[in-house]
């Protein structure tokens, strides 16, 4: 652990400082990069000892590396939460979730607008092992309880809806988890922690794609799991990788013996030991060095996609645009309260022309890039409903909000003026 405590330090700070400190070896400013793969023990007892879980220690960086440590700890302190495990992707992010808290037999209320990979993950996890997702009518508190059943174990959303920009009412959906004896679990991807922690609002675990915002650059792929370590599992002895002896660690109950991070350390041990989609050091690392600049980049991203969505809006050839921290917007009452800044900078707007318009539209951008990611310093543009959401079902894609006259945009950290214009004349070629 670093030599200061920085959780009393104001958040910008935390993003540059939280999780690191001078290298005691070298003196290395950096977080250094630990590539290795194992870590020489000290004993035979020690290696036991970490091996049963009974001392803390890195062995393995399957299951923990240094670098990737202090990536862990930056995240958590950015999010509130008391521990995080990082993964390989954000995909991953949410398997592990999903696979740790149940078991075949299980359900589970999901948001029905969410990342088309989150949707076909679950899907797939539905038909192949027999966890039920129990998809909401709407994004509203009350279609959250509506959904619920004796088989219901977890509450999924996102903060941010990817792709159309709709902020949840993430206080209202902890409430109907509470009432019900539910962990809820939150996608922050789209907000990350500078905008909104969902912790804050009752929210017992936050998963990211860190390869969008965190990292920031584009550049590499990973994911994180964090716990608020505030639900009660025991309370509920239901989650029995939580609740009941693991056989193999000498009848270790992880509930008793971590009681904070209960989930976290379940999440490791199970998803990271067993299934294995450990983060690179490297990539640890890149994330690290783009969460550092994180507060600023959001103002950034935020002030010039309200610009842009508000260009859109006064366009004689845009039918609609999704972006709710505009006046007179679905959600806008929500989305001030929870992001007075602006509601990100990814969102859908459609063009009165219809899908070939919007084919037209992305073909005829020359700046924004036409792919497929999304929270990165460069815009970025998409047809979600042929690419990112294409293995949705018609219903699906209408639940997602992406119908075929849909365009997809993250914007990016570029001069306004230079995105405006290169807008307007992607616009200007449309008949
Ligand atoms: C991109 C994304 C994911 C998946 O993350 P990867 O790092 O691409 O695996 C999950 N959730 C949301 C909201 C995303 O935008």
């Amino acid at each position: 652990m670093p030599p200061f405590d920085p959780s009393a330090l104001a958040f910008a700070t935390r993003a540059v400082h939280a999780g690191t400190a001078p290298d005691p070896a070298t003196g290395a400013r950096a977080q250094p990069i630990y590539f290795t793969n194992g870590f020489v023990f000290e004993s035979n007892e020690q290696a036991a000892d970490i091996f049963a879980m009974r001392a803390t220690g890195f062995s393995y960086s399957r299951g923990s590396n240094p670098t990737v440590a202090a990536l862990e700890r930056r995240v958590a302190s950015l999010e509130g939460a008391k521990a995080a495990v990082a993964v390989s992707s954000g995909q991953s992010a949410m398997l592990l979730v999903l696979l740790t808290l149940m078991q075949a037999g299980d359900a589970y209320v999901s948001a029905a607008r969410l990342f088309g990979g989150s949707l076909g993950l679950m899907r797939r996890l539905e038909t192949r092992y027999g966890l039920t997702p129990q998809f909401t009518r709407g994004l509203n508190p009350e279609d959250f309880e509506a959904a619920i059943t004796d088989k219901t174990r977890v509450i999924v959303c996102e903060s941010i809806v990817n792709p159309c920009g709709t902020v949840v009412d993430i206080a209202g959906v902890a409430a109907v988890a509470r009432r019900h004896g539910l962990p809820l679990v939150v996608d922050n991807t789209l907000a990350s922690p500078a905008l909104i922690r969902p912790i804050e609002y009752g929210a017992d675990i936050v998963v990211h794609s860190t390869s969008k915002f965190l990292s920031g650059s584009g550049t590499v792929i990973g994911g994180i799991v964090c716990d608020a370590g505030r639900f009660d599992w025991k309370a509920t002895g239901r989650y029995n990788l939580i609740n009941e002896p693991w056989p193999d660690y000498e009848g270790l109950v992880v509930s008793d013996r971590f009681p904070e991070t209960a989930f976290a350390v379940a999440c490791r041990l199970f998803g990271l030991r067993d299934l294995g989609p450990g983060l690179s050091p490297m990539n640890a690392f890149l994330t690290l060095t783009g969460i550092e600049t994180l507060p600023l980049r959001m103002e950034r991203h935020c002030a010039n996609a309200r610009a842009v969505a508000a260009f859109l809006k006064a366009h004689p050839k845009v039918a609609w645009v999704s972006y709710p921290s505009l006046p007179g917007q679905a959600g806008e009452a929500v989305a001030n309260r929870y992001v007075p800044n602006g509601a990100g900078s990814i969102f859908t707007f459609a063009l009165k022309g219809g899908e070939q318009a919007a084919l037209d539209f992305i073909s005829g951008l020359e700046l924004i890039s036409h792919l497929v990611n999304i929270g990165e310093i460069k815009s970025l543009a998409i047809h979600p409903a042929t690419t990112t959401h294409r293995q949705l079902r018609d219903d699906e894609k209408a639940a997602a909000c992406v119908g075929p006259e849909t365009v997809r945009l993250s914007i990016g950290l570029e001069t306004i003026e230079d995105l405006i214009a290169d807008i307007e004349q992607a616009l200007a070629k449309l008949p």
